[in-house]
């Protein structure tokens, strides 16, 4: 979804005077009371900050040493063989969008064998412009099957065998935004032999991790299986969503090395690519994060809310199926809206059911028909169901 819908959309949202009204076009996690949400081990990672009082100079250029170290152990895991033998070249960055623009212009400028970038279709609206602007040449591979409302394997592996020896893949790890559809671990398996099969370069974007299941480690499955099967990868990471730390732009990326020299390469190019870009990242954001990561009580907490948050968006997936399927018998079928994983659900609704949706019912969504799962909670989710089922009759 571009930002310029987004846009239309919380604009119509907040000129909506009526007091059912919902906004379903936001991108970031709401209670159960519809308000955002700082995470209790946030506030108290920055009260462990506040006493500790540090100061203000600049960072290295690939940002905070122990940040990157616990953000790296979090993504692959502390068993991950490559992270063990210092192998993984990591940097912080702006979050996930900075994560994705360094891994653009790194890979446009030292991958030597393709400037072509392959990305789901559909995909988050931003990554074609991210690299296209890094300059690769964008390219899709199917993926949403409308029809099924569900994952177009098929097409899928038929793109991917079709593509130029050495081409990058992007794919999302988990929570693929905007479908809400995920790859089987099965299926991941025989992506991941097509991949290699090929000798495509794949690019994980983990925008997402503990926000789809609930569990950090059943998030990482398909990064971790990668590099198990001994692919080169590389990585984007985001504290955005599972940390709550929209604003504060807490990420990383990574490339997987086959030895510490290796490594040191790969390090002293991605300095090359960033010092210009911006010098050296922000501070305050990742000593949050890395307060979490590397102090057991909190890590401890941020797992239970990682967790909470997840459930609540799954309850809600139930809820509305349940409303939809049993109470309301609503023509159509919905099991994807339980099936589907992460924030965002591609419900089925054309353009102008949604359209039909904001003016009858006071309902925000993108045209698309994409929701964000997050938007709905118990004071809100029978209006919402009641009046998608008379917008589709
Ligand atoms: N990748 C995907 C798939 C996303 O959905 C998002 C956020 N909407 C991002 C990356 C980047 O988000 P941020 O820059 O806020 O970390």
């Amino acid at each position: 979804m571009s930002s310029a819908m987004r846009t239309r959309v919380t604009e119509a949202f907040k000129a909506d005077k009526d007091p059912r009204k919902i906004n379903l076009g936001v991108g970031a996690y709401r209670d159960e009371n519809g308000k955002p949400y700082v995470l209790s081990a946030v506030k108290k990672a920055e009260e462990v900050l506040r006493a500790a009082n540090p100061d203000k100079e600049y960072l290295p250029i690939t940002g905070l040493a122990d940040f990157t170290k616990n953000a790296a152990k979090l993504a692959y895991g502390k068993e991950s063989a490559p992270l063990n033998t210092n192998s993984i070249a990591v940097t912080q960055s702006i979050s996930g969008t900075g994560a994705l623009r360094i891994g653009g212009a790194f890979l446009a400028r030292f991958y030597p064998k393709s400037n072509v970038i392959y990305l789901p279709v559909p995909s988050w609206g931003n990554h074609t412009p991210i690299f296209r602007d890094s300059g690769l040449e964008v390219r899709g591979y199917r993926y949403f099957d409308k029809s099924t409302v569900g994952l177009d394997f098929k097409g899928l592996i038929e793109d991917l065998k079709n593509a130029p020896e050495g081409a990058i893949v992007l794919l999302h790890a988990c929570a693929h935004n905007p479908t809400g559809v995920d790859p089987t671990p099965e299926q991941w398996k025989e992506i991941s032999n097509v991949v290699k099969e090929k000798g495509l370069f794949p690019f994980f974007d983990m925008a997402y991790q503990g926000f789809a299941s609930g569990s950090t480690a059943r998030d990482a499955f398909a990064v971790r299986h990668f590099v198990e099967e001994g692919h080169q990868i590389a990585l984007s990471q985001s504290f955005a969503k599972n940390m709550g730390l929209y604003g504060e732009r807490v990420g990383a990326f990574s490339v997987t090395a086959a030895d510490p020299e290796e490594k040191a390469r790969l390090e002293s190019q991605l300095k090359i690519v960033i010092r210009p870009m911006y010098s050296n990242p922000p501070l305050h954001g990742a000593r949050i994060a890395n307060t979490i990561l590397a102090t057991p009580e909190l890590y401890g907490e941020w797992e239970g809310e990682v967790k909470g948050m997840a459930e609540r968006i799954i309850s809600m997936r139930e809820r509305l199926y349940d409303a939809l399927s049993s109470t309301h018998k609503t023509p159509g079928e919905w099991g994807h809206i339980k099936s589907q994983i992460g924030m965002f659900s591609f419900t089925g609704l054309n353009a102008a059911q949604t359209k039909t949706l904001a003016e009858k019912a006071h309902i925000y969504m993108t045209a698309d028909g994409r929701i964000s799962m997050a938007g709905l909670n118990a004071n809100n989710i029978d209006h919402f169901a009641e009046s998608v089922n008379k917008a589709v009759r």
